[in-house]
């Protein structure tokens, strides 16, 4: 297969950067754009860019000069970490421009002709696009929130075995999720902080948007309500979250622990280049999961469950871990091309 030509816009961010990272290599994409501020704009890669991962620039880009982010860009698809604000009219316009556009950011995850897709949970929601395709025009495909994508993807099996009635997270949130510089040292440093900004309003609406059921016409939010409460604390990557959940039928917690253990679906089957082998992985250790110990499980792709036990109020509690920046961000927009791929919306 010819490699897809891959334009990044916000290339120079958090988010950016683990794109690059993770598409350098990749087996059916190639990045050919990068684009960002105007702060970084006519410069080479290696300039505009400070490198913040481990290690040094992927060499493809080092020499690509950082365009506006604007169409006509150099590439076949577009791949967006941009600012949320900078992003919804930025992708509105590319798409308009024919191009599918692969998006985090949060201004069109919403929208009801945009999936807010996960591959494992929702492959459905991609049938929002044909009538889009339908009329030849680029189409938004956007990625969950940070958080809400390991709260949704641990709460898949559960919906699927035993239905779900309510949800309540209390979320615990790595530095690198806020960008860089991200929050002040002298903020955060001894101390949590028991806000982000709409964070609360994002998990609680994306995770019934997920979970939703695709009617034919458009995609019905789940019914049953989410409730939301987010800190930033002093970790660099890897976000937390303490997980209440009434389910639609009584369940022991080892057959919660077995739904978790089994959980394989369509990007699995489809054996998908990003796609981890077990998406969620579970933990028996009282103490565990860890952001620093679980984070990086099956090249941050997974997301690790444990604490799984009786809740007083919902009935059943457990505790997820996952990569925000990996499985939160860059490597869930690179899974859902491969996805966009595997069904005929990109390339072919
Ligand atoms: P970031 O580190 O602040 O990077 C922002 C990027 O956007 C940089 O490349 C920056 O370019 C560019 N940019 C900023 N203002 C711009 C403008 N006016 N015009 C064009 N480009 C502009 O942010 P991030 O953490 O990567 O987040 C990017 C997006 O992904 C956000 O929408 C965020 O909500 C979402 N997201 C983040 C995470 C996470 O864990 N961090 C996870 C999921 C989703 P310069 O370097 O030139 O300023």
């Amino acid at each position: 297969m010819t490699k897809l030509r891959v334009g990044i816009l916000g290339a120079t961010g958090t988010v950016g950067q683990r794109m690059l990272e993770l598409l350098e290599e990749h087996p059916q994409f190639v990045v050919t754009a990068l684009a960002a501020s105007d702060r970084s704009q006519g410069k080479p890669y290696a300039e505009a860019c400070a490198w913040r991962l481990p290690g040094d620039f992927p060499p493809s880009a080092r020499r690509l000069i950082v365009r506006e982010p604007e169409p006509p860009l150099d590439c076949d698809v577009v791949f967006s970490s941009l600012p949320t604000e900078v992003a919804g009219p930025v992708e509105t316009r590319f798409a308009r421009a024919g191009y599918p556009v692969v998006s985090n950011s949060a201004a069109h995850r919403l929208d009801d002709e945009v999936p807010l897709l996960i591959p494992e949970t929702n492959p459905e929601h991609l049938a929002v696009l044909d009538a889009c395709r339908a009329t030849g025009r680029g189409f938004i495909v956007t990625n969950p929130n940070c958080s809400a994508v390991m709260i949704a993807l641990a709460l898949t099996p559960l919906a699927q075995r035993f239905g779900v009635s309510a949800v309540v997270v209390t979320t615990l949130q790595a530095l690198s999720g806020a960008g860089y510089p991200g929050v002040a040292s002298l903020d955060i440093t001894d101390n949590v902080v028991p806000f982000i900004a709409n964070e609360e309003e994002k998990i609680e609406r994306e995770t019934r948007k997920i979970l939703g059921r695709w009617n034919g016409d458009r995609v019905e939010p789940a019914a049953f309500p989410v409730s939301a409460q987010c800190h930033r604390v002093n970790v660099l990557d890897g976000h937390m979250a303490a997980v209440r959940v009434q389910l639609g039928r009584p369940a022991e917690p080892a057959e919660l622990r077995a739904a978790f253990a089994a959980f394989s679906a369509l990007p699995q089957q489809l054996r998908l280049p990003t796609a981890p082998a077990h998406p969620i992985l579970v933990r028996d250790e009282p103490d565990r999961p860890q952001p620093r110990l679980d984070r990086d499980a099956e090249r941050g792709m997974s997301v690790t469950v444990g604490r799984i036990a009786p809740d007083a109020v919902l009935g059943h509690r457990f505790v997820v871990v996952s990569h925000n920046t990996i499985r939160g961000g860059a490597g869930a927009a690179v899974l859902n091309a491969e996805l966009l791929v595997a069904r005929g919306y990109l390339g072919g």
